[in-house]
């Protein structure tokens, strides 16, 4: 199978080859020039981050409508490889991908990602920081000394789930 076999569309290969190889090198380089010396050099970056953050998101999209490649599994991967370009990757892609099926056959915006699961599976050292801070020994370093300020500043899990609406994780 040619590689214009492999997209789903065989007018589609140059664009999207094209737009594929600027969203991938270009966030890289984006970030890059954003710790660049010159100014112009920074606002380069801007321009190159902002770009490639929205394209990269178009992208997630056509692949969970599995629009730019014929096979399903290498949609999913370079759905993937998107998510991580734009900090989306904490839901994996086939979650991404249901939520938004379900977005457009029950008309219904649904979250698919667990948080509850991902602390669950966070690091130890994560997970007892959050352990300390509900038996209230964490104090955050910059807060101020006030017990009512220190609780405004560092909520605890219960206050935090009473203002999400749902049990405390
Ligand atoms: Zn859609």
């Amino acid at each position: 199978m040619s590689i214009s076999q492999t997209f789903r569309y065989p007018d589609g290969v140059v664009p999207n080859t094209t737009a594929l190889a600027f969203t991938l090198l270009g966030w890289p380089l984006g970030v890059a020039l954003l710790v660049a010396a010159p100014w112009w050099l920074n606002a380069l970056g801007f321009v190159l981050v902002v770009l490639t953050l929205v394209w990269s998101a178009y992208f997630i999209h056509e692949f969970a409508h599995m629009a730019i490649f014929r096979d399903g599994n290498i949609n999913a991967r370079w759905g993937a490889a998107m998510t991580w370009i734009n900090g989306s990757c904490y839901a994996p892609f086939t979650d991404l991908r249901r939520k938004h099926m379900r977005h457009h056959v029950e008309r219904a915006d649904v979250l698919t990602f667990d948080a509850r699961g991902f602390l669950l599976r966070s690091p130890a050292w994560f997970r007892r920081r959050r352990y300390l801070r509900q038996r209230g020994e964490h104090r955050c370093p910059w807060s101020p000394r006030s017990p009512r300020r220190q609780a405004r500043h560092d909520p605890s899990p219960q206050d935090v789930a009473a203002a999400h609406g749902h049990a405390p994780l």
